[in-house]
């Protein structure tokens, strides 16, 4: 049997064992070696962004039943997209559409940082207190259909092996789990490991309270976009131990870490106090 026909094959299988063990190994490393001291009880936060996962898991499944890899079976089928227009080698098509649909994921982060409306959504992710494994699974419902709906349309337009979508959400799945740690990696480790994959001291970055510095690192697996993009920050200001993480205007944890506010946060706050039209951080001379 084919590598791929064996992956479609025991794809649930692959999928459950890639989020379970990436999630133990981030969460048992975060006990044992710990970047920062987190603020907020880790039992309470658990719960509620967990509850988050579990909630957008049920929506996306009632949804969108067939999910990305049921657009990718049906492109396939009608030969819609780039990739089945030529003949590409199978193991290269998987590669380009693996990067293409990584660098749509950039260009999606960017997008709602960029478009006040959309920031509402995403701020849920950025309103943890904390960060750590729970926060690379914490997004608003609408956020999660809205990626849903733009990865339908990129799979459509880029005709992708269905293998490479499999691929390509177990890694995404995996690199995000990763990137969230609160784990400590020997800096030395950090800087190579950071032109292949987006590290846990890069992504940290950007959930920063101060503007320029959340709107900067917006890869989730791979560092090269923000590089060649010019959207690259090396480090905080502050440090990785003394840098404020969230948003400056949120935060009670009643609000910020609790289900109900976090589906709510979206909703709140006048129509003049994000993105785009927000820019404020500290001057680097005034801590
Ligand atoms: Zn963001
Ligand atoms: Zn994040």
């Amino acid at each position: 049997m084919d590598w791929h026909n064996w992956l479609l094959g025991h794809e649930v299988a692959v999928r459950l064992g890639f989020f379970f063990g990436v999630f133990a190994l981030v969460a048992l490393w975060e006990v044992y070696a710990p970047r920062r001291v987190l603020s907020v009880a880790k039992g309470w936060r658990w719960l509620n962004n967990l509850g988050l996962v579990v909630l957008n898991t049920v929506v996306l499944r009632l949804l969108f039943p067939a999910a990305a890899v049921g657009v990718a079976a049906a492109a396939q089928a009608q030969g819609w997209g780039l990739l089945h227009i030529y003949a590409i080698p199978t193991l290269l098509a998987v590669i380009l559409a693996v990067i293409a649909l990584d660098l749509v994921i950039y260009l999606q982060h960017v997008m709602v940082h960029a478009v006040p409306a959309l920031w509402r959504l995403h701020r849920v992710h950025h309103a943890d207190l904390d960060y750590d494994v729970t926060t690379g699974a914490r997004f608003h419902p609408l956020e999660i259909i809205l990626s849903m709906l733009i990865k339908f349309a990129a799979i459509l337009v880029l005709g992708p092996p269905v293998v490479a979508v499999v691929i390509f959400e177990v890694l995404l799945n995996a690199t995000a789990m990763f990137n969230h740690g609160n784990i400590r990696l020997p800096l030395g480790v950090d800087r190579i490991l950071r032109w292949f994959l987006v590290t846990p001291d890069m992504h940290r970055v950007h959930h920063s309270v101060e503007d320029d510095e959340a709107n900067s690192n917006f890869g989730f697996s791979l560092p090269w976009w923000d590089r060649l993009f010019g959207t690259y920050r090396d480090q905080p200001r502050k440090g990785h131990e003394q840098m404020l993480i969230g948003i400056r205007q949120y935060r009670d944890p009643q609000q910020v870490e609790r289900l109900p506010g976090m589906l709510r946060l979206p909703f709140v706050g006048k129509v003049n106090s994000y993105a785009i039209n927000r820019r404020e951080w500290s001057k680097p001379d005034e801590t």
